[in-house]
């Protein structure tokens, strides 16, 4: 059986981004329960790093994800700073990175985000910059589905009703890459 390690970003004194009534640890906690919800019924087994408003550090995050043992790690998050476009981070050091990414990436755009920025990013030693895809053991990736301070983006993630949208659009794309069967996801 599969497992995946659903982590939504961010949590208790660490809201995230903000703007306006708009906060990055509320929407990340909406979308991984949705997520988790459509994994759920498809037979995954599913660990979540949080469910409630509370604050966990990258290497809590991590951690629980290893000692879980889990096929792939996904952190979900949001962007702010004025762009127009979603983007995925994909761990460097196995190929599957890459293809859940796309897989995500594709499911993503199905829900009418513009554009998803797919990428890695390395240190100079030659192994992954962030923290989140580096300390976990599994194909990892950091999801920002959209800007929350973009008005085109707004239109697609400000609604608890897009939100989990997003959700069930992630699922998707993590059950494809597991090649099972989601067309009974709407
Ligand atoms: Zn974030």
């Amino acid at each position: 059986m599969y497992k995946i390690t659903l982590d939504p970003g961010h949590g208790g004194s660490d809201p995230g981004g903000v703007y306006g009534d708009l906060i990055e640890k509320d929407i990340t906690l909406t979308i991984a329960v949705e997520c988790e919800k459509e994994l759920l019924r498809h037979g995954i087994k599913v660990q979540m790093t949080r469910y409630t408003d509370k604050y966990l550090g990258l290497s809590q995050r991590t951690t629980m994800a290893n000692n879980n043992m889990s096929d792939y790690f996904i952190s979900i998050h949001c962007n702010v700073g004025g762009g127009d476009r979603g983007e995925i981070i994909y761990s460097i050091y196995n190929g599957k990175g890459l293809e859940i990414t796309n897989k995500i990436s594709n499911e993503i755009m199905n829900i009418g985000q513009t554009q998803v920025k797919t990428y890695n990013r390395m240190n100079k030693n030659g192994r992954d910059y962030f923290p989140l895809v580096r300390d976990t053991i599994m194909d990892a990736i950091i999801i920002k589905c959209a800007f929350i301070d973009n008005e085109e983006d707004n239109k697609i993630i400000s609604t608890i009703e897009n939100q989990k949208i997003f959700g069930k659009a992630i699922a998707k794309g993590i059950l494809s890459q597991l090649d099972i069967d989601c067309t009974d996801v709407d």
